[in-house]
């Protein structure tokens, strides 16, 4: 083979690593944009998902909903103070229930849906 085909081989080769290495570049960079871009859009949904979430059904005695029979007495297990210091802090409890009588916090999406129903019925 003629010297002028290793040297033009030589350059083709250079040649392709170069375009090769700036491809490569350019896709990372691309990659990297989009990585970005989608990281971004699952903070956006974040957000949106957090502002669209029903608040906590918990009633105005700080217990949880399902802690309310359907009468919406509340049946959690609270501690009562049965004496008091000087300070009138308590200083003894006894187990008890909560006095609860109605549940006053806000009604989670299905138990609407599940009211209305039996409204209907
Ligand atoms: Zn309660
Ligand atoms: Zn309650």
């Amino acid at each position: 083979m003629d010297w002028f085909w290793w040297v033009f081989i030589f350059f083709m080769a250079g040649g392709f690593a170069k375009v090769a290495d700036t491809a490569r570049t350019a896709l990372r960079t691309r990659h990297e944009r989009k990585m970005e871009r989608l990281e971004s859009a699952r903070h956006e949904r974040q957000a949106l998902e957090a502002a669209q979430k029903p608040p906590e059904p918990v009633c105005g005695c700080t217990h949880h909903l399902a802690k309310h029979d359907k009468k919406g007495k509340c049946h959690e297990r609270v501690e009562i103070p049965v004496a008091w210091d000087a300070d009138h802090k308590p200083v003894q409890y006894e187990a008890g229930q909560c006095t609860c009588q109605q549940y006053v916090g806000p009604q989670p999406l299905s138990q609407i849906y599940a009211e209305d129903l039996t409204d209907l019925a």
